[in-house]
């Protein structure tokens, strides 16, 4: 393109909140062929709230939502051998345990035992473990909060939640186990879940790369089947989720897209996100995005709207017509 070119494609890119880099990534952008979208906070809006508590007894879910059961009252006091642990336990042990947690998970699951009124005790020897969830000693024992990986490591079978983890899934929500390990025994404790909200304009803005020709995927850290649910809403194919994707392997995930000359777009907001902006054949920073995912981006989106990608395009198509 010509200079004047690329400075009115900046300038009406600008002026609806999408900034190219360059002149270089303007022109890239109009033979974009895939877009990736990441879940949290670019798909949905990234505000977790805590949604559901199950507590278990022996592996066994004595509470479970709305479909109360009254199995323990019934099975000849089997329960009273171990002190029973209730939904508040549950919570209050979790909130512990992630309060030393900057994860969005993590601050929901914080924020959904003060509202409930909990006393959150404090934790110490708090670990992190990316992807998966974290660790802390509570009142002299340690609780993990996390996915079924993590206590598998752990040598905890998650099995027995498993029913309750797929139901929270297919409803979309992010379900997290909660275990302790007391004198070298581990114990599930219950299930704890929040769920996120996508966002108004993420399925338009699908419709429409979709109407375009443009080939449009998922990627996230989060499982299958919470991934595909929200896939779902959205409208991106079940085959177009790449899910339980490990925060360091994103962009080698972006690079097994584009092994077959794709051009793809990531888009992202997270710390995350950075090393698959890079290497995409462009990459959007969305938002609210970190600092870290806008350094790492050709393109900023200034808002928050999903439908700004479509926009992004089209700038550099040159048939963004209506100046706003
Ligand atoms: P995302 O890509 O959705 O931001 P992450 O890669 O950060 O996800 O985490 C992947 C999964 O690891 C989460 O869906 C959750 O199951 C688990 N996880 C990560 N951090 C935490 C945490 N602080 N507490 C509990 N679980 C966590
Ligand atoms: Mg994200």
């Amino acid at each position: 393109a010509t200079p004047a070119a690329t400075m009115v494609g900046t300038t009406i890119g600008a002026q609806n909140g999408v900034l190219f880099k360059g002149g270089d990534v303007l022109e890239r952008a109009k033979d974009v062929d895939t877009v990736v979208f990441d879940k949290t906070g670019t798909l949905t809006k990234g505000e977790m709230s805590l949604t559901d508590v199950v507590a278990f007894d022996g592996g066994r879910a004595v509470t479970d939502g709305g479909d109360r059961s009254d199995d323990a009252a019934t099975d000849g006091g089997a329960v009273t051998a171990r002190e029973r642990t209730d939904e508040t336990e549950v919570l209050r042990l979790a909130a512990a345990a992630e309060s030393g947690s900057e994860h969005p998970l993590a601050r929901a699951i914080v924020e959904g035992a003060r509202e409930r009124g909990i006393d959150v005790p404090d934790a110490t020897d708090f670990e992190n473990v990316p992807g998966h969830g974290v660790r802390a000693t509570v009142e002299g024992t340690e609780v993990l909060v996390g996915n079924r990986k993590l206590l598998r490591d752990e040598g905890i079978d998650p099995d027995p939640a498993a029913e309750t983890m797929e139901r929270l899934e297919n409803e979309g929500k992010t379900a997290m186990l909660v275990a302790r390990v007391s004198d070298g025994e581990g114990e599930l404790l219950g299930v704890v879940a929040d769920a996120d909200t996508v966002k108004e304009s993420a399925a338009d803005a699908v419709a429409e790369l979709r109407e375009r020709g443009t080939d449009v995927m998922m990627i996230t850290g989060d499982n299958a089947r919470t991934a595909r649910a929200v896939a779902e809403q959205v409208g991106i194919d079940p085959e177009n989720v790449r899910a339980e994707v490990l925060p360091e392997d994103k962009s080698d995930a972006v690079e097994d897209i584009q092994s077959d000359g794709r051009r793809a777009m990531m888009v992202g907001d997270g710390v995350n996100d950075a090393p698959a902006l890079v290497v995409a054949y462009v990459g959007c920073a969305i938002g609210s995005g970190t600092d870290v995912a806008i350094e790492a981006a050709d393109v900023t989106l200034m808002r928050d709207d999903p439908l700004d990608v479509v926009k992004a395009i089209r700038v550099s198509e040159g048939t963004l017509a209506k100046i706003q």
